[in-house]
């Protein structure tokens, strides 16, 4: 079953989308980290999103929809969408595209409180080949800087300060939050919610939980 992670930026949908990969081989497809390797490569795309992206804004839905449809078309694997859909014309074309190949999906709210989020994301440190995170408090590496993995560099994101954080919030709140109503009534894909309030590790139980007990339970 194909997993739909909702939640505002900070929720840790990254963190928990590479514990779910790790222990079930899943494929994480998260939009942010395609959208920062289509910058880092200057290609059209990438360089039509980056002023978006640097002011915290969404990036068009016509170019995201199309960045997914091709991400998608060569996977066989299951995937966990994180960060897409953003918006209901993206949640309509995500629909259209897992009934097209077949697919289905569980949507999973990450709930969590407006007030954690702007410290998980100003502690936040990436390791930007890989999309691995840590944060310096809740999730440190062995050695402050240094992905664990690989011992490569661990950068900190440029819109991960507090004012275009603010911005991205209110995108969320705008654009993303009626998605949870959305997946509420929708007819195909289930919607559950996970406590993203407690650590890391609990919220991993919570999901490996739903994940091993085929969602049924879920509540
Ligand atoms: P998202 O992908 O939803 O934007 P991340 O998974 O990147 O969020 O998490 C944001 C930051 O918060 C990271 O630094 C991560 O280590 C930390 N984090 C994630 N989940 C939790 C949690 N349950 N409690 C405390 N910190 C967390
Ligand atoms: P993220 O890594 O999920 O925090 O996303 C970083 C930035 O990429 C966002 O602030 C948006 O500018 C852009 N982005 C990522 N995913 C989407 C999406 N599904 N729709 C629109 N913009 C997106």
């Amino acid at each position: 079953m194909n997993l739909i992670f909702l939640g505002p930026p900070g929720a840790g949908k990254g963190t928990q989308a590479k514990v779910l990969e790790e222990r079930f081989g899943y494929q994480q497809l998260s939009t942010g980290d395609i959208l920062r390797r289509h910058r880092a490569e200057k290609t059209p795309l990438g360089l039509e999103a980056q002023a978006y992206m640097d002011r915290g804004e969404l990036v068009p839905d016509d170019l995201i929809i199309r960045m997914v449809e091709t991400e998608l078309g060569a996977s066989g694997a299951e995937v966990i969408f994180d960060g897409f859909p953003r918006t209901v014309a993206q949640a309509e074309a995500l629909d259209a595209l897992l009934a097209r190949q077949g697919r289905g999906a569980v949507a999973i709210a990450f709930d969590v409180d407006n007030d954690v989020l702007t410290e998980r994301l100003t502690g936040r440190w990436t390791h930007a080949p890989s999309g691995r995170t840590y944060h310096v408090k809740h999730n440190p590496p062995r050695i402050a800087g240094i992905d664990d993995v690989t011992g490569e560099a661990l950068m900190q994101r440029p819109d991960d300060t507090e004012e275009t954080i603010r911005t991205r919030l209110a995108e969320y709140h705008a654009k993303t939050a009626p998605l949870v109503g959305y997946y509420r009534k929708s007819p195909v894909t289930k919607l559950v919610h996970v406590n993203a309030l407690e650590p890391i590790d609990l919220v991993s139980a919570q999901l490996v939980n739903m994940v091993s007990g085929g969602m049924g339970d879920a509540a």
